[in-house]
């Protein structure tokens, strides 16, 4: 049975949909208010990653978990679910 993170994104499969399904807001909020750039700290697939004056949003690799709906202490980040039948599939193990 898998039991570290990374073992367990093993048993995930992902079918991207064309559109993102998270929006940052508001770029200059990161750029200028959030110094640790939370997101990319509790992401647990590194979806967020800086680079530089912006933040890049890798939403293919987004396993759903929701931290992101809550951890933005800006409110800065617009998430709703994957349209119909796209996204991260689980499976289990
Ligand atoms: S946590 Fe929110 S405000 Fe901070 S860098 Fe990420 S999206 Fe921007
Ligand atoms: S929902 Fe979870 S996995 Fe997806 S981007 Fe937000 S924190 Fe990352």
């Amino acid at each position: 049975m898998a039991s570290k993170i990374e073992e367990k994104l093993y048993l995930t499969r992902f079918q991207a949909a064309e559109q993102s399904h998270l929006t940052v807001i508001d770029h200059d909020i990161c750029l200028t208010k959030c110094e640790e750039k939370w997101c990319t700290h509790f992401c647990p697939t590194d979806v967020y990653r800086w680079e530089g004056t912006r933040m890049h949003v890798g939403y293919e690799g987004c396993v759903e978990c929701g931290s992101c709906r809550i951890g933005c202490p800006y409110g800065n980040i617009h998430w709703v679910y994957p349209e119909g039948g796209k996204g991260v599939v689980y499976r289990l193990a």
